[in-house]
């Protein structure tokens, strides 16, 4: 194998540590600790694992956790009025919605309700503007995570070609914005990209974010390209992402593995964002 892999589970430990020495510092200084509130709604087990792992690295960093569960019956109101009280909970740096939330629930449109300044996850609309329009801002944690592996392993993205497989507004969407934003030069596909091989050949980075396990072959990579692995399938051989890792490690220089690539920057990154948005909220209270 040719690739060098990127250990996203050591580069995660070091943001999550360096967050903790920045913790420390803020309550030295005389501030209050961050606090992240995380809203389950529901008890998609897949979900409860996240929502735990979010509170518990929440407190491993020194800031305070509330963690809201609600049963999944929970009316559409109840957890407008939860979200309007956290909105307004002073102790709260940062709020986070877990999604899915259950099918008579509007999850999307209630992440809308999250105050911006709040709005740890980088979802809400104005958090997207922000995005799209090089402002700053809190940006979405999976893409920042990605962007952050390339930066610690010195990958020059400035007049690089990117191809980013998947366009959601979680991942494909905001990663395309934030490679914009560091002057790569941009390709965005999905379902109905032709020649779907072809541009991605073209990638000195190429990032796959789609959830097809495997689906990116290693013919698809030039030789030398970064390939990053967003996707999390589970299949009958357990957890891997949408790039056949073994084939394209025979012709990328980078790449990420799944698991302990992208997976635990998003934790990582949550954690920092919410730092940021309890010193933005210092700065200019309400
Ligand atoms: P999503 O909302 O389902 O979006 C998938 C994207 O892939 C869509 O834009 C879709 O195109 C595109 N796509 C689907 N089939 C395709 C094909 N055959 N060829 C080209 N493009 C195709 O998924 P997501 O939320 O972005 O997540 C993507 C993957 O990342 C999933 O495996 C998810 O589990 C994983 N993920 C991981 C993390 C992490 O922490 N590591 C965080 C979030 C997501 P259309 O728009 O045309 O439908």
């Amino acid at each position: 194998m040719a690739a060098t892999v990127i250990d996203g589970r050591a580069i995660a430990e070091q943001v999550r540590g360096d967050v903790a020495r920045d913790v420390a510092d803020w309550v030295a200084q005389g501030n209050d600790p961050p606090g992240l509130a995380t809203v389950l709604v529901g008890d998609d087990p897949a979900s409860a694992v996240y929502v735990g792992g979010k509170q518990k690295a929440t407190h491993e960093v020194g800031m305070e956790g509330f963690d809201h569960r609600l049963p999944a019956d929970t009316a559409q109101e109840e957890v407008e009025a939860l979200l309007q009280e956290l909105n307004a909970d002073l102790r709260v740096s940062g709020i986070l919605l877990q999604l899915p939330t259950p099918a008579h629930i509007d999850g999307g449109g209630l992440t809308w309700l999250i105050d911006p300044a709040k709005d740890v996850d980088g979802l809400t609309p104005v958090s997207a503007g922000l995005l799209a329009k090089g402002r700053p801002g809190l940006r979405p944690c999976t893409p920042a995570g990605v962007i952050e592996l390339l930066d610690r392993h010195d990958v020059a993205l400035e007049g690089a070609e990117a191809v980013v497989v998947g366009r959601s507004d979680l991942v494909g969407k905001p990663l395309a914005q934030l490679l914009l934003a560091r002057n790569a030069t941009v390709t965005v596909c999905h379902s109905r990209t032709r020649d779907l091989p072809d541009v991605c050949r073209r990638a000195d980075v190429l990032v796959a974010a789609v959830g097809r396990p495997r689906m990116v072959q290693g013919d698809w990579v030039k030789d030398g390209a970064v390939v990053i692995d967003v996707g999390i399938n589970r299949t009958d051989d357990g957890l891997v992402g949408d790039v056949d890792f073994d084939a394209a490690a025979e012709h990328a220089s980078l790449i990420t593995p799944v698991p302990r690539g992208v997976g635990p920057m998003t934790i990582a990154m949550l954690l920092r964002n919410t730092l940021e948005a309890a010193r933005a909220q210092a700065a200019t209270p309400a």
